[in-house]
């Protein structure tokens, strides 16, 4: 008998078989759904099991009793009642008796259960005028899976257009063909997981014969699904290693003492344990391949300079990234003032004049670093106040630029280094992919130190799953003398007391932001909508003034009104969103943010991490009448914490895995079964045998069937992988 595997069933499509009743039409249908290959069918698992002993006799229901029913509808109508609800009744009839059921607003039930539909129904009975009903219960039409046998039947997953019996018959058709499955997990490691082998759980998942069963074939499957992702995430790994090309830092030389020691303040404990962990890694030949997590606030630029002056105190270049130019230029003015607090001002020099290689070796007027911006609407250079765009691309190119600040954009694009030994990228709350783009530097063929720096507090869980690949630092500590921020939830009627709040402020001198409410159409839309906004404030606020950014505006007025803002020429910064990311003003110590229920929790995070950031406390005021339970939620969960890490689990509660990445590019959309967050013990040991197995088969030569397993599914995200 010919022994199948996973891989190759992944290779034939589901139209190019001869599974029974399965034509044209129905294979289409699948195919919109994901479902394109006999592997994909066999992975359709069920979503639920109806234990055919714990059906109950319509005759033999009682009030109070959680039941599962199995019936035929004798007939269905819907009709409008008070609210607006649409209330659908029907009467459903086994051998033993008829029984009301009712949904409220669900009216395609009409639709779906037509009289003579089969139909399981999970509810608790209740009673309607002295007679027994079942109100909103879980409903699944079933027709042909009645007839058989087994203990537990499935029911799958509704696929649109196609009748989830005929899913069943199409499995059980085609398992006959497909197994025996080989297992390309050794055997060892099953033992050691404790899970039961690929056959028996395929096998297992579609028709078990007791729950225990079905619960050791679903926990398979998930070991499966995550232990191809850390595999894939082991030989990333692993390649880089193979490939890399680093260089190996000397630490601590004379201008990071200089600048730590010029410091107004002293480094937290956790950037002083952060930077020994950067500095560890520094050290070594191999490049740094390092993420830097740390809240809003919590001092990540002072340590991403250290690292940066690390390199330059070696004579290599550094570069810092950032996903806007609004981004860029501040970071540019932050890393400014840093140096010059530090003594670290270059002297001046004029336009187009070369001054050759590295900051040290530049003259005798003590140690200094010559900083540069570069993006598409500014140029700046510390050393040289009128500096030109093509002045700076050949200061980089000749080595008289030490730190060089852009987007991600242009530095991603090939601006020519004379000699890039560490470059920082400031991803905000963008999650990275599984496939990261590699910055060798051209010149001198050699793989830049790499620290990626976010803001989004990233649960453990997600870190291990994405960034599988990098070495983790987190700053879980903000700089002494903060007060937490406060939050507070207003109804819309009561933004007066909003607008009382921001007076106050600025008649102590502070500033404040109001966040305009989102709107999903469109830029343009929401421009239009954030410039109303500035005008009805103008009535509120008649003696402030007024400023106002949105994502429409040319860079260079954008940038014209934060500088207005940062020097206190504007009390209150009407915004879109576009003020979420790294805005540093910390003068600002109040943020109003309008139909606050309709933004993502990391973004409500993000917004009010602008203030609060200097000596004063800050104060979040959320303006909304949740419209979803979701909104409510977010609101609370806003108000009872300012733990990012809290709110980042919290948030992957509520909006699922899904959606909070790209699915596809993360490789993350290999998982149907898995949850990383409740699955998250078996994450645990996927990834330690994972990574085990490529310690020891790094290129899984004595592991093909695995190998081309993890290729097929995985699919593009890993395919790179692969090509050597
Ligand atoms: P992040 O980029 O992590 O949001 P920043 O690096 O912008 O945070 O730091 C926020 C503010 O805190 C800056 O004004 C910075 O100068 C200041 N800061 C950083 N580290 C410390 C520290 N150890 N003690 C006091 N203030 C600090
Ligand atoms: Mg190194």
């Amino acid at each position: 008998m010919k022994v199948r595997s996973l891989a190759e069933l992944a290779g034939i499509r589901l139209a190019d078989t001869k599974i029974r009743g399965l034509g044209p039409k129905f294979a289409a249908a699948l195919e919109r759904a994901g479902i394109v290959t006999v592997a994909d069918l066999l992975l359709h698992v069920p979503r639920r099991y109806i234990d055919r002993r714990r059906v109950e006799p319509i005759a033999d229901l009682q009030v109070g009793d959680e039941v599962t029913v199995l019936g035929t509808v004798r007939s269905i109508s819907s009709r409008r009642i008070r609210g607006a609800r649409v209330l659908v009744e029907a009467r459903v009839a086994d051998e033993s008796g008829s029984l009301r059921v009712t949904w409220f607003n669900q009216e395609y039930r009409v639709r779906q259960l037509p009289p003579g539909t089969e139909v399981a129904l999970f509810g608790t009975v209740d009673s309607f005028r002295g007679r027994l009903q079942l109100t909103n219960p879980v409903t699944e039409p079933i027709r042909g899976e009645l007839t058989k046998t087994g203990r537990l039947v499935p029911i799958y997953p509704s696929v649109s257009g196609v009748p989830t019996w005929r899913i069943q018959q199409w499995i059980e058709h085609a398992l006959p063909h497909a197994r025996p499955l080989v297992d390309p997990v050794p055997e060892a490691v099953r033992r050691r997981v404790g899970v039961v082998d690929r056959d028996r759980a395929i096998a297992d998942i579609h028709f078990p014969d007791g729950e225990a069963a079905a619960r050791q074939a679903r926990a398979r499957l998930v070991f499966d699904e995550l232990f191809r992702l850390e595999v894939a995430l082991a030989l990333q790994k692993r390649r880089q290693i193979d490939e890399a090309r680093g260089f190996a830092h000397p630490t601590r030389g004379p201008l990071v003492s200089a600048f730590l020691a010029g410091l107004p303040f002293d480094l937290t404990v956790a950037q002083r344990r952060v930077l020994d962990e950067i500095e560890a890694d520094l050290a070594m030949e191999h490049p740094m391949h390092r993420l830097l997590q740390g809240d809003v606030g919590s001092g990540k630029t002072v340590v991403a300079v250290a690292a940066l002056l690390t390199g330059v105190d070696g004579g290599w270049q550094g570069a810092v990234m950032a996903p806007t130019e609004v981004l860029a230029a501040q970071h540019y003015l932050a890393i400014r003032d840093l140096l010059d607090l530090a003594g670290l001002t270059p002297p001046e020099i004029g336009e187009g004049e070369r001054l050759g290689m590295g900051s040290l070796f530049g003259g005798d007027e003590g140690p200094a670093v010559r900083l540069a911006l570069l993006t598409g609407a500014q140029v700046a250079a510390n050393f040289c106040p009128g500096a030109r765009r093509e002045d700076v691309l050949a200061w980089i190119a000749d080595g008289t630029v030490d730190l060089v600040v852009g987007t991600h954009a242009l530095i991603q694009e090939g601006v020519g280094f004379a000699r890039l030994g560490v470059a920082v990228v400031d991803e905000q709350h963008r999650f990275g992919a599984l496939q990261r783009a590699t910055l060798r530097d051209k010149a001198t063929e050699i793989d830049p130190d790499l620290l990626i720096m976010t803001a989004t507090p990233i649960p453990r869980t997600l870190s291990m799953t994405l960034y599988g690949d990098l070495e983790v630092s987190v700053l879980d500590e903000l700089p002494p003398g903060r007060t937490p921020i406060e939050t507070k939830a207003l109804s819309r009627t009561e933004e007066e007391a909003a607008w009382e709040t921001v007076r106050r402020a600025v008649a102590e001198g502070r500033q404040a932001f109001v966040v305009c409410p989102l709107v999903d159409d469109s830029p343009k839309v929401e421009a239009a909508s954030a410039t109303a906004e500035f005008e009805r404030l103008q009535t509120v606020f008649p003696d402030l003034r007024l400023g106002l950014i949105h994502g429409q505006l040319p860079p260079r007025e954008k940038e014209e009104v934060m500088a207005a803002f940062r020097a206190g020429h504007v009390d209150v910064l009407v915004a879109t969103t576009v003020i979420e990311v790294g805005i540093d003003v910390p003068n600002a110590t109040v943020i109003v943010i309008e139909d606050a229920d309709r933004f993502g929790l990391s973004q409500l995070h993000q917004l009010r991490g602008r203030v609060g950031r200097g000596r004063h406390p800050g104060m979040c005021i959320l303006l909304a009448d949740p419209a979803t339970a979701e909104g409510r939620a977010r609101i609370d969960a806003m108000v009872a914490t300012t733990d990012g890490f809290v709110l980042a689990e919290e948030d992957l509660r509520i909006r699922g895995q899904g959606t909070v990445f790209g699915a596809r590019q993360s490789g993350m959309g290999d998982l149907r079964l898995a949850d990383i967050l409740s699955d998250f013990e078996v994450l645990v040991e996927a990834r330690r045998e994972a990574f085990a197995l490529v310690e020891s088969d790094p290129h899984l030569e004595r592991h093909p069937e695995l190998a081309t397993e993890v290729r097929r599914m995985l699919g593009d995200a890993v395919e790179w992988l692969f090509v050597s």
